[in-house]
């Protein structure tokens, strides 16, 4: 089968079943590369069904570029609150500042002049000049490695096969509908060809798939084993006012969370020792310590949170660089998931009711 027969049924395949999402246009129409470009951020490393909410709210607040480059930072951490990896959201604030300054408010075409603004890596440039601007480029990500790798039976284990597959998909990029095959394969890899029994008969490929033909399909991708980060530990430190506010603080604007809003911990080490917690708490207080930790995995490594949880009256002052917010008004803190863990683990609040 050659390499145009095999793209032409993928795109059979594609314009019957391809997926309505919010940030797709419809069939025939041009897509708004502001939206290919933030559903793709959004989308790296966190499932489609997960992004939805989010990015149907992030739109509705910014729905434009420009809207997005001259919105406050607080304001884009907090929209982005709950999506994790919050270095994203910078980024993302920061190249819409970019596309604002130094290209006049519209995105570069190219993956070259996609890659050089921040935050966009080799995946990305690749998915938004296809998507948006129908550039013969390939995208890979984990559903189209899934994909290649079982069509082509490729043994290589992630992430050095990545080149291969690149090749590979260069390979079948039809001429005329780039940005369709870069969409169908996607589809395929999240409908079809799905890490756990795939559909092979209902696959456009299941002919050529070289992983069905041996009946291995699940056995790809073949991954190099992962190193799991050392686990990490501090206390966090839950002040309630008698008035119903909590104390907070903003962390550094660079570095893990950077710019978002949390309780006062310690700092994380792998040798922290809660016998000296007393010590980073952020008022000398009779502190109550909550039995079970918050446990959170950040990429390189596992966290344990041990919660401390203390009470003051009405008229106390924040410290210095520290702030207290109304319970009521915490939904419009950038409050990362991992910091909603720790306030309901205290007792004093319901991710249910945000
Ligand atoms: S035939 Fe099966 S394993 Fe092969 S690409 Fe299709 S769904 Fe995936």
């Amino acid at each position: 089968m050659t390499p145009e027969a095999r793209a032409a049924d993928l795109l059979t395949w594609y314009d019957r079943h391809r997926r309505a999402l919010p940030w797709r246009a419809v069939a025939g129409e041009r897509p708004d590369p502001y939206r290919v470009w933030a559903s793709e951020i959004m989308l790296q490393q966190t499932t489609v069904t997960a992004v939805k909410p989010y990015y149907e709210r992030f739109m509705a607040r910014f729905p434009t570029v420009q809207a997005l480059a001259e919105a406050p930072s607080e304001e884009v951490m907090q929209a982005w609150a709950g999506l994790g990896y919050y270095s994203r959201a910078r980024n993302l604030h920061a190249c819409a500042q970019a596309v604002m300054e130094n290209h006049l408010g519209r995105f570069p075409d190219t993956e070259e002049g996609l890659r050089a603004l921040p935050g966009i890596g080799a995946y990305t440039a690749g998915a938004v000049a296809a998507i948006a601007f129908d550039r013969p480029a390939a995208a890979v990500d984990g559903n189209v490695e899934r994909v290649m790798t079982r069509l082509f039976a490729i043994a290589d284990e992630l992430p050095g096969a990545r080149s291969l597959i690149r090749e590979k998909v260069l390979a079948l990029l039809p001429h005329d509908r780039p940005g369709d095959f870069a969409q169908a394969l996607m589809d395929l890899g999240a409908t079809i060809c799905t890490p756990r029994s795939p559909a092979c008969g209902l696959c456009p490929w299941r002919e050529p798939c070289q992983a069905r033909i041996a009946g291995m399909q699940e056995s790809f991708p073949r991954k190099a084993p992962k190193k799991a980060g050392v686990t990490r530990y501090g206390a966090a430190f839950v002040l309630a006012r008698a008035d119903g506010a909590i104390l907070l603080r903003t962390r550094p604007a660079k570095g893990l969370l950077g710019g978002m809003a949390e309780v006062p911990t310690s700092e994380w080490r792998a040798d922290y020792e809660l016998d000296g917690a007393a010590q980073d708490a952020p008022l000398p207080l009779s502190w109550t310590q909550v039995v079970e930790p918050v446990r959170h995995v950040f990429t390189h490594f596992p966290l344990e949170l041990t919660v401390f949880t203390g009470s003051v009256p009405e008229r106390t002052q924040a410290p210095a660089g520290m702030r207290f917010t109304k319970l009521a008004n915490l939904a419009g803190e950038p409050l990362p998931s991992l910091m909603l863990k720790v306030v309901e683990r205290a007792g004093l609040y319901s991710s249910k009711t945000r």
